[in-house]
């Protein structure tokens, strides 16, 4: 039970805490100590600004409400005020209606006395007789007077009347008008009480310059304040009209014959003090020396032995910022300048003004009287309002000066976690940067190295690594074990044609991936950019020579199952012994595996060792590639051409250019010897040009001469088809000649527009021939039928001539499915308004089949070899046209 009491006492507990209103509310209010209850006097006030009002928010406001209010509480009574006109409130006060009525004149009438609160203030009436009253009264001004003497002059202060008019003699009026600028010195460097800044005159004295000048409609200069000696000699001399700023130091004002004005300002000082020392019991002062408060202050109130002289202000906040002294007084209004700007950070003032001065402005007692006169007048119309507003202000835009070392001083753990914010931060964006930066790095090297179409190796990263690989086994090197393999698939294009390429590629690629496993001696791969040739490096594996070797994995790879088919294929492999000792490049080593490979294809083999006639043939690929530029440009390279004709009238319908090499250095080559090399490091590119302005050469010249020119064609490279700015060299070639369209014809042929990369058509293939065709150019293409999407080609590419290739015609003439398929070729091409041709007639028997299947044209050396220009013009074409 007692428990169930506890619980719920608890809860009460809880709900009065959680709410204490609405239960507090409830409970009975706590007994309030009995107040002493004083007399209440009655007042009847005359509404009067500035004496006894009311402010907007319904406040009493005015000097005799105050005094009034200060002299009640001395005589211990409250005030209950009624406002009214001067009559009503004085009869009410003689019907003893009221007590008390504050009044700008004495009363005696009416049985009323009255009793002066000061001058300025007024009186205050009261029903005669009450003499009581008066006692009190008496007795409370006076103790008010007595206890707070300047308690009055404040009040006067603060209520003096807002606008004192500027009343110049006529006189004072002239001096002005004569005048018209006021030439005046000032203290400088202390801001924001006054300094200068590029020369111009800024802060609190500056400004209130600035009124006094407005005020009487003139201008003041202001220059800084020089030496003692350089500034009396000024004002005697008349140079300058006024000191602006002067301490209230008469006896200074004497002996420099200064007579000082009505103050206009009051300037406070504080003491400022370093928080690491604690103050000693007897703390060493640092004095500007000369400082007018040494004298007034400090030295009035320090023995001279803790007063210790600096030359300046700045020279003593820095003694106390190093503890050699521990006080300096600094006026309030620069005092937060004074820490920040010099970053004594470690300087602090406690705030209280320690003592204070007014400034007035200094008149040279030489100079016209009549300026001091206006000074002083001007001084008392300034308005208190007018100052504090300027002293507000300054004070205001102090505040936002703090530095940065201020902020860090002041806010030590705020500084410290946020530069570790900031640490981590920047650890943070560094760590990713970097990992962005090797995430992208690798990216850029996958990219690199890597073939798109299989994910192997391409042969930038073999022939970059090649050499590292071989220094890695250079055991097996020095052995003469070490070769490097070149292997093509036969009839691979009819392959990619006839399964899907990406099911052919898979098995390919496990086929590989097996054949790696179970020949730890393929030690690394890549693919060439065509996806058609494989490069490994090998050792010789145990027991084996590398023929072996090679012709096992020959064997292996012979049938490959392509989804479930399992398929038959023929490699064709080059092979090329690393040598023991020689420095090779490995771009060398893979160019003689690749020619091996190539001796294979051409010998009909399946494996080729590179050897001393291809190492000859290398070197002679090498000896051109350093000969060719200089040949180009000494027009080494003739232009011979080769008749086509009609077959049914054996009439000469144009001709082919091809290129022919007639080298001091190498001898006369049929592009067979070059033409393959300059496909691959591309100078064919520029050898192509070459042919084609020569051609249009010739053409223009026989035009130019009246004589009949035949159509030539001109093969073109199946670089040229990715060539940045092809087209626009063919438009500047064309229009330079200005031939007639059809004139030349380009044959290109049907693999240059294959993709290497997708094994697709080229998208711009299309447009590439509309464009050539639109420009002038007839199109031929050349080599058909030995691509491996021929019909495709035929369907998206509005060529102008089919040019069959010569293998065709010789299957033809072997079978007659061949032939069969010869003739629907021809069909197809006519069909499709081409014309149709076909190259490497050899014999009477083939130009007989062809025009039995209804072919129109041909080129072969049955009819013509090909022929030097002249040769053509002049001996061949007048015997068959
Ligand atoms: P192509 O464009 O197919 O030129 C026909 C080739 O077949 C020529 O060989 C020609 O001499 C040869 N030919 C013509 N009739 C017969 C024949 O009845 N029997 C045999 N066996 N061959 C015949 P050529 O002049 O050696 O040119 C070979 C290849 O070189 C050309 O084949 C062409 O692809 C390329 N070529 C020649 N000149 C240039 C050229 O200026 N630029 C480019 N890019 N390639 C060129
Ligand atoms: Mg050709
Ligand atoms: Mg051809």
């Amino acid at each position: 039970m007692s428990k169930l009491f506890r619980i719920l006492q608890g809860l009460v507990f809880l709900a009065l805490f959680l709410y204490p209103h609405p239960l507090g509310a409830a409970l009975p209010p706590p007994p309030l100590p009995k107040l002493q209850t004083v007399p209440v006097l009655r007042v009847g006030y005359v509404p009067l600004p500035g004496v006894f009002f009311k402010d907007e928010h319904g406040l009493y406001k005015g000097i005799a409400f105050e005094y009034l209010s200060t002299v009640a509480s001395y005589m211990n009574c409250s005030l209950d005020f009624s406002p009214g006109t001067e009559e009503e409130n004085l009869e009410k006060l003689a019907a003893g209606e009221l007590d008390l009525v504050p009044t700008a004149m004495a009363h005696e009438e009416q049985g009323l006395a009255s009793l002066s609160l000061g001058p300025s203030i007024g009186y205050v009436a009261f029903q005669a007789e009450n003499e009581e009253l008066r006692h009190k009264l008496q007795a409370a001004i006076g103790e008010v007077d007595s206890l707070a003497p300047y308690y009055r002059f404040h009040l006067l202060e603060r209520y003096r009347p807002m606008e004192i008019p500027l009343s110049l003699t006529a006189e004072e009026k002239a001096y002005l008008t004569e005048k018209k600028v006021l030439h005046s010195l000032t203290s400088e460097g202390q801001p924001p009480y006054t300094y200068f800044k590029d020369g111009e005159h800024l802060g609190i004295i500056a400004d209130i310059m600035e009124i006094i000048a407005k005020d009487l409609d003139i201008s003041i200069t202001s220059a800084p304040l020089q030496s003692s000696e350089a500034r009396l000699h000024a004002m005697n001399t008349g140079e300058i009209d006024f000191i602006a700023d002067l301490y209230d130091d008469y006896n200074w004002a004497a002996e420099n014959e200064v007579w000082l004005t009505k103050p206009y300002l009051k300037i406070d000082y504080v003491a400022v003090m370093n928080r690491d020392h604690p103050l000693p019991d007897a703390p060493v002062i640092a004095c500007a020396r000369g400082h007018f408060y040494n004298r007034t202050y400090t030295e009035y109130h320090y023995p001279s032995s803790q007063v210790r002289y600096y030359p300046t202000m700045q020279d003593c906040l820095r003694a106390v910022h190093d503890g050699e002294a521990d006080i300096v007084f600094t006026k309030t209004l620069t005092v937060q300048n004074d820490i920040y700007a010099g970053g004594y950070l470690n300087l602090y003032t406690p705030g209280s003004v320690v003592f204070s001065h007014f400034v007035s402005i200094g008149v040279s007692r030489h100079a016209d009287p009549r300026l001091f006169s206006i000074l002083n007048k001007e001084i008392s119309h300034l308005h208190t309002q007018q100052i504090a507003s300027i002293l507000t202000r300054h004070a205001h835009s102090m505040g936002e000066s703090g530095t940065l070392f201020a902020l860090i001083y002041y806010h030590p753990m705020k500084t410290i976690a946020l530069i570790g914010l900031g640490f981590l931060l920047l650890l943070l964006a560094m760590g990713l940067f970097f990992f962005q930066k090797r995430h992208y790095h690798k990216k850029l090297y996958h990219m690199a190295y890597t073939d798109p179409l299989t994910g192997l190796h391409n042969m930038a990263w073999l022939t970059q690594h090649l050499p590292e690989l071989i220094s890695q086994q250079s055991r097996l090197r020095e052995e003469g074990k070490l070769f490097v393999m070149s292997v093509t698939l036969d009839r691979l294009a009819f392959m990619k044609e006839t399964f899907d390429l990406k099911l052919l590629m898979e098995s390919m690629l496990a086929t590989l991936q097996d054949s790696r496993t179970e020949n730890p001696w393929l030690l690394a791969d890549g693919i060439n950019s065509e996806g058609t040739c494989l490069y490994f490096l090998c050792c010789e594996p145990e027991g084996m020579s590398m023929r072996q070797a090679a012709e096992k994995f020959i064997r292996d790879g012979t049938v490959m199952t392509i989804g479930k088919v399992p398929t038959i294929f023929t490699h064709r492999v080059g092979l090329m012994p690393v040598p023991p000792d020689d420095d090779v490049s490995a771009s060398w080593l893979l160019d003689c595996a690749y020619s091996a490979k190539m001796e294979a294809i051409a010998t009909d083999q399946n494996l080729f060792i590179y050897d001393e006639r291809l190492a000859e043939q290398y070197h002679q690929r090498q000896e051109m590639e350093s000969l060719m530029h200089k040949a180009l440009a000494a027009q080494e390279f003739q232009v011979w051409l080769q008749p086509k004709y009609d077959l049914a009238t054996r009439n000469t319908l144009g001709a082919e250019a091809l290129v022919r090499w007639e080298s001091p250095e190498l001898g006369f080559l049929p592009p067979g010897a070059f033409m393959d090399l300059f496909e691959r490091n591309g100078f064919a590119v520029e050898l192509d040009y070459y042919v084609l302005e020569r051609v249009c050469e010739i053409q223009s010249a026989r035009l130019k001469k009246g004589l009949p020119a035949l159509p030539v064609s001109v093969n073109q490279s199946g670089l040229h088809i990715t060539e940045q700015g092809y087209l626009g060299r063919m438009r500047d070639i064309m229009d330079r000649w200005k031939l007639i369209p059809g004139l030349i014809e380009l044959e290109i042929t049907e693999t240059a527009f294959i993709d290497f990369t997708t094994k697709e058509q080229r998208e711009d293939a299309a447009q590439i021939i509309d464009d050539l065709q639109a420009i002038g150019y007839s199109l031929s293409m050349d080599d058909f039928c030995t691509g491996y999407s021929s019909l495709s080609m035929l369907q998206n590419l509005p060529m102008n001539v089919m040019k069959i290739d010569r293998d065709i015609l010789w299957e033809a003439e072997k079978s007659p499915r061949s032939m069969n398929i010869l003739r629907h070729i021809i069909a197809l091409g006519k069909a499709l308004s081409m014309s149709v041709l076909v190259e490497g007639i050899e014999t009477k028997e083939q130009e007989e089949l062809l025009i039995k299947l209804g072919c129109d044209n041909g080129q072969g050396f049955y009819y013509a070899r090909p022929m030097p220009v002249k040769e053509f013009y002049e001996e061949f074409l007048p015997k068959h046209s």
